[in-house]
């Protein structure tokens, strides 16, 4: 089996760099956890190994796969989501450029470029990336380097038109970047839609169990550095820069975190598409419950983005956002559910419910991107359906509602 096998992505998933161990035939590829590999003289390496930050045959396995799975050109896998957008922000951005990011990004992403960047010279505008009008409008021409797009966003669930952004971001000779966690590559590909790069948090829908933090970026094939801007190594490659950083820096994935997370792909597609199909009947049942003022559904006729989100998804994620019309009221649903968790993070086999005002977007509470404090996240499991609705009735059910709580915008 070469490294790179073809066939369609269910194929890919099980296949892509994870060709039996040469050494011994195992079926499924070792977790090497060393530090360091023999030479067999000064310098001569027995399979290009050397040095753990600088590669490992765990982490390789799954960089291959990922790049395999997005239709990229070479996949990176990182500590963290967070570490995997650090190093490819810093690969690609200077002292005195320009980020847009979306209105309502990942607070952590939100943090990492208004606060950890900023004092470094970057600075940042924020738009709503489902208007690309208004995303051309918050560009400096000759400055912006980067366009960072999350669709669907979290945790308003947004749908961003990426080819639409693709054409505003290289109209200003800037790269467009997009962040497919909650979509996974199962239903969402934005490299063939434009975009230079992809970052995930591969802690959620591609490692999938709730067991490992991870983070990944993958490049499209011959996407070059904004502004005609030249790497550490003399290269103008986006890839080699982001290789030149993740030794450089150095905030690689350990081979057990890169095995655990590829055990996780591995039934990527199964598993997206069952998350779909729960969401959906979850958003339903929801919409037509009396003490639930919207629901944030791509995959609801009435959603915004439905149709651009038709047209680039194959399928609509776990996620599913809804309002219950005054903030208590949201914290007491989000207490009473016994089979959805009360938890942060999101993609993993068992359903989770939390509120984003007081929990994951707490960073950016008071700023631009605050979310509404009676909204409520769900990250629909893997559970029988029935046994889901009936936790979500039995915890709404629980909490008073009064006529003069709905709002006008009920789908
Ligand atoms: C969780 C998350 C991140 C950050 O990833 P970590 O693995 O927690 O560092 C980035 N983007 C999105 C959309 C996320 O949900």
């Amino acid at each position: 089996m070469s490294p790179h096998p073809g066939g369609g992505p269910a194929t890919r998933a099980i296949h892509a760099g994870q060709e039996p161990d040469p050494a011994t035939g195992a079926v499924v590829p070792p977790i090497y956890l060393t530090s360091t590999f023999r030479q067999d003289g000064v310098g001569t390496l027995r399979a290009g190994y050397e040095y753990s930050r600088s590669g490992n045959p765990t982490r390789d396995a799954l960089q291959v796969a990922l790049a395999s799975l997005e239709g990229g050109d070479r996949g990176f896998a990182f500590a963290s989501g967070l570490a995997a957008e650090d190093t490819l922000a810093r690969a690609l951005l200077r002292p005195g450029s320009h980020v847009v990011l979306p209105s309502d990004a990942y607070g952590g992403t939100w943090r990492l470029f208004a606060r950890a960047l900023a004092p470094w010279g970057v600075d940042h505008s924020v738009a709503p990336m489902d208007d690309p009008d208004a995303v051309a409008a918050a560009v400096r021409p000759g400055r912006t380097a980067l366009i960072w797009v999350e669709t669907p966003t979290n945790p308003l669930l947004t749908i961003a038109d990426i080819r639409a952004l693709s054409d505003v971001a290289h109209a200003a000779d800037a790269l467009l970047v997009v962040d497919n966690t909650f979509a996974s590559p199962a239903l969402q590909q934005p490299l063939a839609l434009g975009a230079d790069a992809v970052v995930h948090s591969t802690t959620k829908y591609i490692g999938g169990h709730s067991d490992v933090v991870g983070g990944a970026v993958v490049t499209a094939h011959g996407a070059l550095l904004p502004h005609g801007a030249v790497g550490p190594d003399g290269s103008r490659s986006l890839a080699d820069a982001v290789a030149f950083g993740q030794n450089a820096s150095g905030a690689v994935a350990g081979p057990f975190d890169a095995w655990l997370t590829l055990r996780g792909l591995r039934t990527l597609g199964v598993r997206m598409r069952q998350h779909g199909i729960n969401a959906e009947a979850v958003a339903r049942h929801l919409a037509r419950h009396p003490s639930v003022t919207q629901v944030l559904f791509p995959g609801l006729p009435g959603h915004p983005g439905h149709d651009v989100a038709r047209r680039q998804m194959s399928g609509w994620s776990g996620m599913v956002s809804f309002r219950v019309g005054d903030a208590r009221r949201a914290r007491e649903v989000a207490g009473r559910t016994r089979l959805f968790t009360l938890a942060e993070s999101l993609g993993g086999v068992e359903s989770l419910i939390e509120v984003p005002a007081a929990m994951t977007h707490a960073s950016v509470a008071g700023s631009e991107l605050a979310v509404p404090d009676d909204l409520i996240r769900l990250s629909v499991g893997l559970e029988d359906i029935d046994d889901l609705l009936e936790d979500l009735s039995v915890a709404l059910d629980a909490v008073p509602t009064y006529p003069s709580d709905r709002s006008e915008d009920q789908p």
